[in-house]
């Protein structure tokens, strides 16, 4: 199997031409959707890259396919990597270098339209830690994001999953509201259990104080009064406050991540992701959670989920997106009724646990049922 990973750097907008990349990037557009142009203007390598590379067009973007509508399709780049030892790896004439010996890396001509224009970043961490893995850094990516020009690498690797040994680590994707929840089941008992939750206390702090001041700002504006120093303040205030959040929820998605792949390698664990994006959608809903931090909360589990996808494929960890029940008693199945303080209790048997307790302990019902069918 081969498993992939990316990471996306801001390049130096000053040594840019961000009309050249919109170009790039509508002439990308048209040979995903099989139309041929050739421009005589552009250096011939830069023209394979975009009709030799379509056919990957599925696999190299952050886990879905390009977006179709004009201009927005990033261009596919091949890379030439050269090692400590001095050996290389890739087609010599790659617009994208990733020099190991001088942990540089080189962009091509991709940047500005100028022969022989060569843009240097660093090289990454992030690159040396998938190379040392295994990885292969084989293609690469530019365009971009916000007008802001941006190169994206995309790390390879074959493996295979491992053998599990016995573990289950259960991740139960409730809604950032009340957190994810974890447990680590082994013989049919739950080992450990954690809930983890983002502060939404200081969200909601944050995402009122955004509000209170761009209401303010709002009404500078009506009287024109925006572009003076307190209206330009007000804005900027609610600008950071609404990316505070944004950081925070989505660090907080791939720390939590990262931290789950880690245990399950720790235990040789099998992963079983129960992802009720829905239904978690429907619960915030009914909190009745201003909208704007609904779509926040809900984009980070998204990504959280994908994430931790990603980290399961890229280290081999077995797992399997699987439904497990929160409202259906785990020994009779009867409809499980809410408590105050959630609570679920069955009106059938009297089997009475905590609300997020109850798909542990289908996961369990469902491991020794398998054991006894094996
Ligand atoms: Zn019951």
């Amino acid at each position: 199997m081969i498993a992939r990973r990316s990471i996306l750097l801001r390049l130096p907008k000053d040594k840019c031409d961000v009309d050249y990349i919109k170009r790039l990037m509508a002439l990308t557009n048209l040979a995903y959707r099989d139309f041929e142009v050739l421009v005589p203007d552009l250096p011939k390598n830069i023209q394979y890259q975009l009709y030799g590379l379509k056919n990957y067009k599925n696999s190299l973007v952050f886990g879905t396919s390009p977006k179709r509508w004009f201009a927005e399709t990033w261009i596919p780049l091949t890379t030439l990597r050269i090692y400590a030892d001095g050996s290389k790896k890739g087609n010599t004439t790659a617009p994208v270098v990733l020099d190991f010996r001088n942990n540089i890396i080189k962009l091509h001509q991709v940047c500005r339209n100028v022969p022989g224009f060569v843009v240097e970043l660093p090289m990454p961490e992030w690159v040396i830690e998938r190379v040392n893995e295994g990885g292969d850094i084989k293609f690469a990516m530019i365009g971009l994001k916000g007008n802001e020009p941006y190169l994206a690498l995309v790390a390879e690797r074959a493996i295979e999953p491992y053998q599990p040994s016995g573990y289950r680590l259960v991740v139960d994707v409730n809604s950032w509201r009340y957190g994810i929840a974890w447990g680590l089941i082994h013989n049919g008992q739950l080992v450990s259990f954690k809930q983890e939750k983002p502060n939404l206390n200081v969200l909601l702090t944050l995402y009122y104080q955004a509000v209170k001041r761009g209401r303010k700002h709002g009404a500078l504006m009506r009287i024109g009064l925006h572009r003076m120093t307190q209206g330009k303040r007000l804005r900027k205030q609610a600008e950071a406050r609404m990316g505070k959040i944004y950081r925070v929820t989505r660090d907080k998605a791939y720390f939590l991540a990262s931290k789950l792949v880690k245990k399950a390698l720790k235990y040789r664990a099998s992963l079983v992701i129960d992802d009720m994006t829905e239904e978690s959608r429907r619960e915030l809903l009914e909190e009745k959670l201003p909208p704007d931090v609904i779509k926040l909360l809900m984009s980070n589990l998204r990504r959280f989920i994908h994430q931790l996808e990603t980290l399961a494929q890229w280290y081999g960890v077995p797992y399997e997106f699987r439904r497990l029940p929160s409202k259906v008693c785990p020994v009779c199945q009867s409809e499980l009724t809410q408590l105050p303080g959630r609570t679920m209790a069955c009106p059938n048997c009297g089997f009475k646990a905590p609300r997020d307790l109850i798909p542990m302990y289908w996961a369990i019902k469902i491991e020794n049922a398998r054991n006894q069918h094996s």
